[in-house]
């Protein structure tokens, strides 16, 4: 997944004509910044080689969550359906705006299911913040058509799936807003940095409005803009979006390595006959950030974890048993604790986040493995893998 394993020349390049020439505001400064405009270039090239119609960058990923979800019209009080598999920030951003998290069902594609969609849906349910996690996602054409049916928002957090398509149309383009995130471990990499992606004029206004301030960016004079809605500060810098423009352009050569070192392990994996895969939706066009794989039961899920990790293979994530990406960990958000009284604790008949219980996806996520692909393994860095695959599996 990480795409500063390709950091280079180029990379310091573009930071280096920002401090030279340019300037590290985004906005404005006509005058300062010698034409030098790094954000609106990763910008115009996220829209061109999704295609999208407009991409917004924004601080981090989790900004680009909290904007897109202001932007689509969710808010306080609204439900919004998200997996119990994600990144904590898919649920903190709900949280955050005021809205009340509602955790559903995923199946093998390690995403939400549209069935488990359907029925978390109530007359409050506003939207679904759709992750598609470890760098896949599921059938978008049935969840959109689930979320169209009843009415709902489809948001999709496609942070760790840059570049991935289902049936020719880019991850995060599915539903009525998308997000990535650009952060150091990403795919591509700012340093920090994020997106909103829609087509949508009127969400793309809000989201751009809402990410500084309300400003209006018509014009050339800051403090002659107008504020249609209020807003706060998720702009990203000039210098981390200077880092954006170089790594944007290794994403067909990110996702060719990914795609074949991943191909290698996953071949090789095949000839065990304990080992199941990860539903893929479109194997040929994901990110293959990631080899996920199951085994029969969770028992031997954790012997074949232990066996991997004494092999000296690092990077093997059991998800059900770390504190990462699982909700049964995550008791701070089963206690919905802030640093002081959150906007939900206003909701008399929130759910009960400590009873909250997702049995499909234990079953899943109990037996799921999942290897991170790099970027810079050698022949020797893959033969050690599936080395270490022959001593481990069963036949
Ligand atoms: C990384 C990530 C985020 C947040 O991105 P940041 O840039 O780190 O804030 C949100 N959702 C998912 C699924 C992620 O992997």
């Amino acid at each position: 997944m990480p795409g500063f394993e390709l950091f280079d020349e180029h990379e310091k390049q573009q930071v280096a004509e920002v401090m030279e020439k340019g300037f590290t505001f985004r906005y404005n400064f006509d005058g300062l910044r010698n034409g030098v405009w790094k954000a609106r270039e990763m910008e115009q090239m996220i829209q061109r080689d999704l295609p999208v119609k407009h991409a917004h960058l924004v601080s981090s990923g989790t900004s680009a969550l909290t904007v897109a979800m202001a932007a689509a019209g969710i808010g306080a009080g609204d439900e919004v359906i998200v997996p119990p598999f994600t990144f904590v920030a898919s649920v903190e951003a709900i949280v955050l705006a005021g809205a009340i998290p509602v955790f559903a069902e995923i199946d093998e594609t390690l995403c939400l299911s549209p069935e488990g969609i359907e029925a978390a849906i109530t007359p409050r349910t506003k939207g679904v913040n759709f992750v598609h996690m470890c760098g896949s996602g599921g059938y978008m054409d049935k969840v959109r058509a689930v979320c169209d049916k009843h009415n709902i928002i489809l948001m999709e957090d496609a942070c760790q799936a840059t570049g991935a398509t289902y049936q020719g149309r880019a991850l995060g383009t599915w539903g009525q807003v998308g997000t990535f995130s650009f952060d150091s471990v990403k795919t591509v990499s700012c340093g920090e940095g994020g997106a909103v992606i829609t087509d949508d004029t009127a969400i793309y206004d809000a989201a751009h409005q809402y990410s500084d301030h309300g400003h209006d960016h018509i014009g050339s004079d800051r403090g002659a803009e107008t504020h249609p809605i209020m807003g706060a500060n998720y702009r990203i810098s000039e210098m981390n979006a200077a880092v954006g423009v170089a790594q944007w352009q290794k994403l067909p050569r990110i996702l060719e390595i990914q795609r074949r070192n991943k191909k290698a392990l996953k071949s090789a994996m095949a000839q065990y006959a304990e080992v199941s895969f990860r539903d893929i939706a479109d194997e040929a066009n994901e990110n293959a950030g990631f080899l996920s794989f199951m085994l029969p039961t969770e028992v031997r899920t954790r012997e074949v974890l232990a066996g991997l990790q004494a092999a000296g293979i690092p990077a093997v994530f059991y998800w059900y048993g770390n504190n990462w990406h699982y909700l049964k960990n995550w008791h701070h958000i089963q206690q919905m604790k802030g640093p002081a009284k959150l906007p939900i604790e206003l909701i008399a008949d929130r759910p009960d986040y400590s009873q909250v219980k997702t049995p499909k996806s234990d079953a899943i996520m109990s037996r799921t493995l999942s290897m991170l692909i790099n970027l810079s393994w050698t022949d020797a860095d893959i033969q050690k893998r599936l080395d270490a695959f022959a001593n481990v599996f069963k036949k």
